[in-house]
């Protein structure tokens, strides 16, 4: 028999961005929900290990709108959650207008004079768009806020309690490692990269959203200042910021793995001496400091996942953050949040276009 039975009004699966930011809505809204997480800590996955970089561009448009939603509220409590709005550099081949966000261009020698370790040569036939209301956030602060926030409006966290079994009957029921069960009306799918293990207990069909591995470098001996903006070139994949006095760099790979282990890839080093090699070969002398590895759930339409199954009622998806699921995290709490209390799904996120 299972140790206790604990019910709410939802059951969240998940204590990172996507789970903390919906609960932390709901609560503001009245809504009871008890999120169950399967680490020790919030935040063990993709949104404590990311980058930390608010980016206001995305391949969608409407993910362009909820992350400048979600700046807009990050500027209201920035000391708070520590956002360095030191803007971003982006190199690119093409220009679009985005009329709701100040952006100016850059010259190929203020960039040099930003960032003196890039070539010229590297730079040329590309357009440096700098946009100042872009910043880095620090990840562990903001879920930190979300996670706070919740819980003094009467929610509740149970960590260390992976989700193992769920049954629907006029309501779920929700079982855990640990042998403890949970009843909610409603179920809240927010598991990142295991949102289709999730799925699976129930079972329903999967969505076609995959996650893809990615790799953090620091590397050291090799620094920009603290004030400077985050760089990104879109041309050739690759970006960096200051990390305390070192640089947090990413070859923006990705690779489909069999399991979901974070544990740095094999040649990974051999692939980014490489990289280096090719694309930034004075920064061949810096030394690695550390790496580490974690997974973007992507949609083929790049879109986030947000809005109630189609095939089991009372279950909704908060999924397939991409690489944005830190900088959106406000607006995407906000809009799944609201989509449960009117039960409705916000279309261009809807589950069912993935099935
Ligand atoms: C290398 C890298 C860099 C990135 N950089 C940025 C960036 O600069 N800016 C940005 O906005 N985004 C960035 N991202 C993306 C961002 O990190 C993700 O979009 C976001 O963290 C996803 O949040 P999530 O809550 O969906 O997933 P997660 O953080 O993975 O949370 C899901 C949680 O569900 C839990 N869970 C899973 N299964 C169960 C179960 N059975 N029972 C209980 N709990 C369970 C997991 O333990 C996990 O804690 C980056 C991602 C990567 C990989």
């Amino acid at each position: 028999m299972y140790k206790n039975h604990i019910a709410t009004e939802t059951i969240i699966v998940g204590a990172g961005f996507a789970g903390l930011s919906t609960a932390y809505h709901l609560a503001k809204k009245g809504i009871k929900s008890i999120v169950l997480e399967k680490e020790k800590l919030p935040g063990t996955h993709a949104s404590g290990r990311n980058a930390g970089l608010l980016l206001q561009k995305a391949e969608r448009n409407e993910v362009e709108e909820l992350l400048t939603e979600s700046r807009l509220f990050y500027e209201t409590i920035a000391s708070a959650i520590d956002f360095r709005q030191v803007g971003s550099v982006i190199a690119t081949n093409e220009i679009e207008e985005r009329p709701n966000i100040s952006r100016h261009l850059y010259t190929p020698e203020k960039v040099i004079s930003l960032y003196p370790f890039i070539d010229k040569k590297f730079l040329t036939n590309l357009t440096f768009i700098y946009t100042p209301s872009d910043g880095v956030i620090d990840s562990g602060t903001l879920l930190e806020f979300y996670r706070r926030n919740f819980l003094e409006l009467g929610g509740k966290l149970e960590l260390y309690k992976k989700v193992v079994e769920i049954t629907y009957n006029n309501g779920w029921n929700v079982v855990t490692d640990k042998k403890q069960s949970f009843q909610a009306p409603l179920l809240v799918n927010a598991a990142g990269a295991w949102a289709n293990e999730i799925a699976s207990l129930i079972p329903i069909p999967p969505l076609k959203i995959k996650p893809f591995k990615r790799h953090l470098f620091i590397l050291k001996g090799i620094s920009v200042s603290n004030n400077a903006p985050f760089f990104w070139n879109f041309s050739t994949n690759y970006y960096f910021r200051d990390e305390s006095g070192d640089l947090l760099f990413s070859m923006c790979d990705e690779e489909l793995t069999n399991n979901l282990d974070e544990t740095p890839s094999e040649h990974i080093e051999n692939k980014l001496s490489e990289f280096i090699e090719k694309e930034l070969p004075t920064l061949s002398s810096s030394l690695l400091k550390k790496s580490w590895a974690c997974y973007r759930t992507k949609s083929p339409d790049n879109n986030f996942v947000i809005g109630w199954d189609n095939y089991q009622k009372e279950f909704f998806w908060v999924a397939a953050l991409g690489g944005h699921g830190m900088g959106a995290s406000f607006a995407i709490g906000k809009l799944a949040a609201e989509a449960i209390k009117t039960y409705s799904s916000p279309s261009p996120f809807t589950p069912s276009r993935l099935r």
